[in-house]
């Protein structure tokens, strides 16, 4: 099987680069595209999400004792300069 080079590894499948406008940036890990800052954004958040949603449920469920220092939520963020790994692969940029 001979792989495109524009296939994504975590998303199991092509994703060609814009001809036009640039990205604004692309894991070379596994080759995702985030086309704008707000895909980072957005993909960063949402796992920041899962994150609470899973410290929420693990303290319902009485894991509170695991959370003795007060592990707070975690912010979510409004501009992708401070996300310096790829969401999907974790590589670093
Ligand atoms: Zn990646
Ligand atoms: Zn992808």
């Amino acid at each position: 099987m001979t792989v495109s080079p524009d296939y994504c590894w975590s998303c199991y499948k092509d994703e060609p680069f814009p001809t036009t406008g640039g990205v604004y940036i692309v894991c070379f890990e596994c080759g995702h595209i985030y086309v704008t800052e707000q895909d980072l954004v957005d993909a960063y958040n949402l796992e920041i999400q899962e994150i609470n949603r899973q410290s929420a449920r693990e303290r319902a469920d009485g894991f509170e004792h695991l959370y003795s220092s007060g592990l707070p939520e975690l912010p979510m963020k409004t501009s992708g300069d401070s996300i310096r790994f790829c969401q999907h692969c974790l590589h670093d940029f």
